[in-house]
């Protein structure tokens, strides 16, 4: 017997990321000596504080179902970092905790879009974006943005998309994933105007805002000073990223009170409040360990820089500027068409493959992301690795045969 699974289901791919890095923990338990550099997460253990709140949530026997929103501490918690962040006091009412900020984006793309509906984001994307759009039954309407300008997304472009009057909702990502792109601040402000003047959704992902390197500045669209963001902005972020959590999965979500409420009522109906002692920890993690997070940004911004010098030394990759995160989203297309061991790479899952299978490097194909020419590197790992992983890749590139 077989059952039927829904259109829906079968219609969504799975997180190629999500695959990858299964792929390479399953050759490196095999005794391969690989090296990830399709990691999400730092590689960084979570601070301590973080770590001692989770344990006295145990102790205090904090095992029942917590408040679906977030706890009265955790969203205090959340409202207060936005005010010292953002300078804008954030009402903590509006706040919703969700497990992960992509339950937060997973929420909100289902309560502003129907059916018909576009969602916009920059292309390349997150490999989530266009899943969660078609979920809700909406059409993803990706906007291309290029390497050559360091990813800008244009306010004319998003202008331009959002005349035709289909999208209701514009996700935003800065600094961005895969790219690493931090998004000039007047171009933030430019295209926060853009939304509210149409009445366009702004959903802005901010879960890397805490990572961004050298001279480059973070622009939050709190931090844009119209009164009508309180209308039609909605904040995401969450501590995964800037506090090593990821497995703690919280993340969160602030605007208009009928929107969050609309996420209430999803979440209220599907996972319920994000488990307890979570809580708890990020609480922790927002008040009391910004020292930690400073540590780890420090040491990103070291790798970013050695990530793109030794990138740029192998011949005919093209490594376009990253100033965020921890991806570098290098363009290897001048090797599509050539052998590489033997293998013919006609694309970046071939590529990904290649290099995966000969030398023994883990890197995201960018097709994943909307972007065929590149493959993501992830510099989430220590700089030894860092190196001799972009040595292979170096090596194994200059085998290359037409
Ligand atoms: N947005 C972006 C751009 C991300 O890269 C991620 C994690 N990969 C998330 C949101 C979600 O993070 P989490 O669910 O761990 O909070």
């Amino acid at each position: 017997m077989k059952l039927k699974i829904s259109g829906r289901a079968a219609s969504i791919p799975p997180s190629e990321t999500l695959a990858l890095a299964a792929r390479a923990k399953a050759l490196r338990a095999e005794g391969r000596n690989i090296i990830d550099f399709s990691v999400g997460e730092p590689d960084f253990v979570t601070p301590l504080p973080a770590l001692r709140a989770a344990q006295a949530g145990i102790d205090a026997r904090d095992t029942k179902y917590p408040p679906n929103n977030g706890t009265v501490e955790l969203r205090n918690a959340i409202a207060r970092r936005i005010e010292l962040d953002f300078g804008r006091k954030a009402d903590p009412s509006r706040i919703i905790v969700s497990n992960g900020a992509k339950q937060s984006l997973f929420n909100l793309v289902q309560v502003l879009a129907d059916p018909g509906d576009e969602v916009a984001f920059a292309a390349p994307y997150w490999v989530s974006y266009p899943a969660m759009v078609s979920l809700a039954g909406a059409t993803p309407r990706p906007i291309p943005t290029k390497a050559t300008e360091d990813w800008r997304l244009h306010p004319d472009a998003v202008e331009k998309t959002l005349a035709s009057g289909k999208v209701r909702v514009l996700i935003l990502n800065s600094p961005q994933n895969p790219t690493g792109a931090v998004y000039p601040p007047a171009d933030v402000d430019a295209i926060v105007k853009i939304c509210l003047d149409r009445g366009v959704a702004l959903v802005s992902d901010e879960m890397y805002s805490f990572l961004v390197f050298g001279d480059a500045k973070h622009r939050s669209v709190l931090e844009t000073d119209d009164p009508r963001v309180e209308e039609g902005v909605i904040f995401v972020s969450g501590v995964s990223k800037t506090y090593a959590m990821t497995g703690f999965r919280i993340g969160y979500a602030y605007g208009p009170k009928e929107v969050i409420d609309g996420c209430s009522r999803f979440q209220s109906h599907s996972t319920s409040g994000a488990a307890a002692i979570s809580q708890r920890a990020a609480a922790s993690a927002l008040v009391e360990c910004d020292a930690e997070a400073a540590k780890m940004r420090d040491a990103f911004s070291i790798r970013c820089r050695i990530a793109k010098e030794r990138l740029r030394t192998i011949p005919n990759v093209r490594v376009p500027d990253a100033k965020g995160a921890f991806y570098v989203f290098p363009d290897f297309s001048y090797y599509f068409g050539k052998k590489i061991e033997g293998e013919l790479v006609r694309g970046s899952n071939d590529l990904s493959r290649v290099f995966l299978d000969k030398a023994n490097v883990a890197c995201v194909p960018g097709v994943a992301f909307g972007a065929d020419a590149h493959l993501r590197i992830s510099y989430a790992l220590d700089e030894k690795d860092l190196a001799e992983g972009i040595s292979r890749i170096a090596r194994a590139l200059a085998g290359a045969s037409p």
